[in-house]
């Protein structure tokens, strides 16, 4: 049975189990196991009909012992506190991992965007950036997209806060659109470094990716992304699904079709004619030989992780398996890249997007992916080392890699006072 664990407490769970593992001493299990800051903010928007809304909205910051706070801000309805201070300390861990000098941050405010207009979601994006401002800089916090927030969201973002300073602010925020500051490769970095994730898992398997069978659950910014670059690689998405619908082809979905009848149809899948229905609450449980989970929290629990039997599980989404699931999964010989290594290609470019905002100056394409190709085939190769050197799965090698990095900078710089 599923112990229905809230966001933070798996967070915790984890975090402890690799603390464990790396005899971390007791000063710093406590002050990791709790987060930095963390700031709740109540704020009205305007609405088309001439009415106010008052919406609640979060920004937590885990740590900072290695850079400014970074993490995406997710505009969802069941948004929590506990939600985001668990979304932050993995940001912690997963800046960690690829070795980026940021720290954990995350941001989000309870809303369904769906249901407001594109005039509702500018104003409650330009009033929630005024509401966190003074935690956000360059140096202190850099906000990205999650769930529910896209480019041109930030745009938003970053020209509110522009505004208030008196000058163009290139780096406040990422996962810009390209002409306001944003690096090429920034939309389709955590598909792709998910892609390179599965490329580095299928070498040391030695499994061919040519043929594979992929299901997909989520098909936003990540899902659809992550699929285009599986197939690139010869890979057969047989299953996808969204907030709207299931579907499956076992013959392979045609990606390019999809995306462009998601892209007519407010960017959900539901009616696509290339591929029968499918039961999206059981997409999971097709047999593939890849399986990415890409939408939310908490989807592979002790009750259907046994009936899961990928290959390769390739977390997308974060914290998609409860930590009673992980056993389960490594008893079936499932290898598993935890989502704080599989998607860290988005952040890892966000970074990128930084650097290149502060240096005024922008890489191509090719130079981006080429860099982010290099970072995750690194972070991949010592995380599998502490999973040999310690025989314990990729989560706990993964959380021990970043702790230990934390931790070490931590003891460098010493306590204040
Ligand atoms: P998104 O809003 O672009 O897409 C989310 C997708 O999940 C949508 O297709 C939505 O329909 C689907 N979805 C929602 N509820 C669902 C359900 N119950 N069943 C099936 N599908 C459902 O968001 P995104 O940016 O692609 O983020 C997806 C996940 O990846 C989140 O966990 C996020 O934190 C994580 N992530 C995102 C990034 C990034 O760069 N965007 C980076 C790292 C991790």
């Amino acid at each position: 049975m599923t112990n229905n664990l809230s966001p933070w407490q798996a967070a915790l769970q984890q975090f402890n189990i690799a603390a464990e593992k790396l005899q971390l001493e007791d000063a710093l299990r406590k002050r990791y196991a709790t987060t930095k800051r963390e700031l709740t903010v109540h704020f009205p928007v305007r609405m088309d009909d001439g009415s106010l809304r008052v919406f609640t909205g979060y920004r937590v910051h885990h740590d900072t012992t290695r850079g400014p706070a970074k993490g995406g801000i997710r505009y969802h309805h069941d948004v929590s506190l506990d939600e985001v201070k668990a979304l932050a300390m993995w940001m912690t861990w997963k800046c960690a991992v690829v070795d980026i000098p940021f720290g954990g941050g995350k941001g989000g405010v309870i809303v369904d965007p769906r249901k407001l207009s594109l005039g509702e979601i500018e104003r409650l994006t330009r009033r929630y950036a005024t509401e966190i401002a003074d935690w956000v800089g360059e140096e202190g916090d850099i906000p990205a997209p999650d769930v529910g927030t896209n480019p041109q969201i930030m745009a938003w973002f970053a020209d509110t806060l522009s505004m208030h300073h008196g000058r163009l602010e290139r780096s406040i925020v990422t996962g810009k659109p390209v002409l306001t500051g944003g690096s090429l490769g920034r939309v389709d970095a955590t598909g792709r470094g998910i892609s390179i994730c599965v490329a580095e898992a299928a070498k040391f398997l030695g499994m061919e990716l040519n043929g594979a069978r992929v299901v997909v659950q989520g098909y936003g910014n990540v899902g659809s992304w992550c699929a285009h670059h599986l197939a690139q690689l010869g890979a057969k998405i047989i299953a996808v699904s969204d907030v709207s619908a299931g579907m499956h082809n076992a013959d392979g979905i045609d990606l390019a079709a999809l995306s462009a009848y998601a892209a007519k149809n407010k960017n959900e899948i539901a009616g696509f004619p290339g591929a029968a229905r499918y039961a999206p609450e059981k997409i999971l449980e097709i047999p593939c030989d890849i399986l990415v989970p890409a939408a939310l929290e908490k989807v592979i629990n002790a009750d259907n992780a046994p009936r899961l039997h990928p290959k390769i599980l390739a977390e997308g989404a974060n914290g998609p398996t409860l930590p009673e699931a992980d056993p389960i999964l490594r008893a079936n010989n499932v290898f598993l890249i935890p989502d704080i290594l599989a998607n860290a290609g988005g952040v890892t470019v966000s970074y990128f997007e930084w650097v290149q905002g502060l240096q005024g100056f922008f890489w191509t394409e090719a130079d981006v992916n080429a860099r982010l190709t290099r970072v995750m085939v690194d972070a991949f190769g010592a995380v599998n080392a502490m999973a040999q050197k310690h025989h314990v799965d990729m989560r706990v090698a993964a959380n021990m890699v970043a702790i230990d990095r934390v931790a070490q900078t931590y003891r460098l710089r010493g306590l204040y006072p």
